[in-house]
C-alpha cells in the first residue's frame, strides 16, 4: 500500500469468502484497520501459526502488533460480545487495550432486547425466515435509522442511557408482545450492560477523526468489509440480505471519513460459491459435488456452525459485485478445495425468460427463475497447498484462473491455496494496462 492510501477489502459473493485471511495479510502493510459495517455477525476465521482465531467484531488487524484497529460508527456494537471477544483474544495472547482499539462513540449499541426480537421474528416467520445469525443486528440498525438507538457514547452517561433505554422499550415491548414473547424491563437491559460498561469507556473515541488524522500523516488505512456484496441491503438479493450496506462505497460512510480516503478496492471471491441462510443461489449444487465442496472446504458458518449451501462460481454475480463495489483487482480463495473435481464448472451466463444475461438481472426476486449456463473446464488432481508462484500451479488451475480473469476483466493478484497465512500464490502486478 502507498502512503495515505485506503484499500477496501470486500467480499464479492455472499460472505465467507475468506476476507479475514486477506485482511490479515494486507494488514501487514497498513497502519490502521477499520470495520465499517455489520456487527458480531462477521465470522472471520484466521489461522496464524497453526492457531485458529475467530473474530466477530474486532478488526482482523488486531493480530498484527502495532496496528491501530477501529470500529466505525457504521457498525453496531454489542458491548457484552465485544468484551467477550477481548477476553478470548487475551486468552490467545493478544492484548486489546485502548492504544490498539478505538470504538466509535457514535456506533449504535446492540441490546439484549434486539437479540430477543431477532429470535422472536425468525421463529414467527417459520419457513419464510431470513436466516439471520440472531445477534440482534437487524433490530439495532432499525433503531439507528428510526433515531431511537442507544449509542456507545451513552455508556458514559448512565442517566441518559436509562432514559434512552426506557424510551426504546415502549415500542420494543409492543413488538415482543405481538410475537407472544415476554416483555423486558429497563433494569434488565441496563444490568446486562453494567459488567462491561466502565471497562469499555476508555476505548471510545472519534473514529473518523482518528482515521483522518492518520491519513493526513501519510498513514495507510485498510477498510475491512464484512459479509459480501450480494448481501448488501440496497443491492443484494433482497430481502435475503444483511441489514447494512456491505459495498465498498459504504466504507467511507461507516468509517466516518470522506470518500477520497478510499483509493482502491480488492474483491475476494472463492473459486466456487457458498451461501448461508435463505435466498436465491442459482448455481447451488444439491449433489455429491456440493457435498464435497462443503466437506473439503469446511463450509460451516464461523459464527453459527450452520452448514453452508455450496455451488459453482457465478461469474455474472461476480461481475455485478465488481460493478457495485468498483472492484479493481481480485483475490481468489480456496482454490485447493477444487482438487479432484473434474470437470470444474463456472457459470458464464444466466438464462432468464429465454434471454442470456451476462450480468445478474437487477431485480433480485427474479434471480431464482434464471438458469445458469456453464462452461466446463478440466480439473486438477495435484495438491496445490505448497504452491507459492503461478508456475507451481498445475496448468489446469492456471487455465481456470485465466478464464475467470478474462470473463470479469479484472486481474487476480493473489490466490489462496490453504487456510494458513503463508498459503498463497502471488501474481506479479500486471503491466498490460488492466486496472
Ligand atoms: P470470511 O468471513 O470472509 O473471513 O470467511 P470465513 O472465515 O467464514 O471463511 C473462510 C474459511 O476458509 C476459514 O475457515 C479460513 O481459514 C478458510 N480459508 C481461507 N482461505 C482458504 C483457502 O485458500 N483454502 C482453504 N482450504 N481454506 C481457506
Amino acid at each position: 500500500m502507498n502512503p495515505a492510501s485506503g484499500l477496501v477489502v470486500v467480499g464479492a459473493q455472499w460472505g465467507d469468502e475468506g476476507k479475514g485471511k486477506l485482511v490479515d495479510l494486507y494488514a501487514a502493510e497498513a497502519d490502521a484497520v477499520v470495520r465499517y459495517q455489520g456487527g458480531t455477525n462477521a465470522g472471520h476465521t484466521l489461522v496464524v501459526d497453526g492457531r485458529k482465531t475467530v473474530l466477530h467484531l474486532i478488526p482482523s488487524g488486531i493480530l498484527h502488533p502495532g496496528k491501530r484497529c477501529v470500529i466505525g460508527s457504521g457498525c453496531v456494537v454489542d458491548p457484552v460480545a465485544l468484551a467477550a471477544e477481548m477476553d478470548e483474544l487475551a486468552a490467545a495472547g493478544v492484548t486489546v487495550d485502548p492504544t490498539r482499539l478505538l470504538v466509535s462513540f457514535a456506533a449504535p449499541v446492540i441490546l439484549e432486547v434486539h437479540k430477543r426480537l431477532d429470535h422472536a421474528r425468525e421463529a414467527s416467520a417459520g419457513a419464510a425466515k431470513i436466516g439471520t445469525t440472531g445477534r440482534g443486528i437487524g433490530p439495532a440498525y432499525e433503531d439507528a435509522v428510526s433515531r431511537a438507538a442507544v449509542r456507545m457514547g451513552d455508556l458514559a452517561a448512565p442517566e441518559r442511557l436509562r432514559r434512552r433505554v426506557e424510551a426504546l422499550l415502549f415500542e420494543k415491548n409492543a413488538l415482543l408482545r405481538a410475537h407472544g414473547r415476554p416483555e423486558v424491563t429497563p433494569d434488565e437491559i441496563i444490568a446486562a450492560l453494567e459488567p462491561v460498561r466502565e471497562r469499555l469507556l476508555p476505548f471510545l473515541g472519534d473514529a473518523g477523526a482518528s482515521l483522518a488524522a492518520l491519513n493526513a500523516d501519510g498513514g495507510r488505512i485498510l477498510f475491512e468489509g464484512a459479509q459480501g456484496a450480494l448481501l448488501d441491503v440496497w443491492h443484494g438479493t433482497y430481502p435475503f440480505v444483511t441489514s447494512s450496506s456491505t459495498v465498498a462505497g459504504n466504507a467511507a460512510v461507516g468509517a466516518g471519513v470522506g470518500p477520497q480516503l478510499v483509493t482502491d478496492v480488492l474483491g475476494v471471491t472463492k473459486a466456487y460459491a457458498t451461501r448461508v441462510g435463505s435466498g436465491p443461489f442459482t448455481t447451488e449444487l444439491d449433489d455429491e459435488v456440493g457435498a464435497l465442496l462443503r466437506r473439503v472446504g469446511r463450509e460451516f458458518g464461523a459464527t453459527t456452525g450452520r452448514p453452508r449451501r455450496c455451488g459453482w462460481l457465478d461469474l455474472p454475480a461476480l461481475r455485478y459485485a465488481i460493478r457495485i463495489n468498483g472492484i479493481t483487482r481480485l483475490a481468489v480463495t480456496k482454490l485447493d478445495v477444487l482438487r479432484g473435481i473434474d470437470p470444474v464448472r463456472v457459470c458464464t451466463h444466466h438464462a432468464w425468460r429465454g434471454q442470456p444475461y451476462a450480468v445478474m438481472p437487477g431485480v433480485s426476486d427474479a434471480w431464482p427463475e434464471s438458469t445458469p449456463v456453464y462452461e466446463s473446464l478440466p480439473g486438477f488432481t495435484e495438491d496445490i497447498s505448497a504452491a507459492r508462484t503461478p508456475a507451481d500451479l498445475p496448468a489446469n488451475a492456471r487455465r481456470l484462473l485465466a478464464f475467470i480473469e478474462a470473463a470479469v476483466e479484472r486481474p487476480i493478484e493473489l490466490v489462496s491455496v490453504g487456510p494458513g497465512r503463508e498459503e498463497n500464490v502471488r501474481f506479479a502486478a500486471r503491466t498490460d494496462g488492466a486496472p
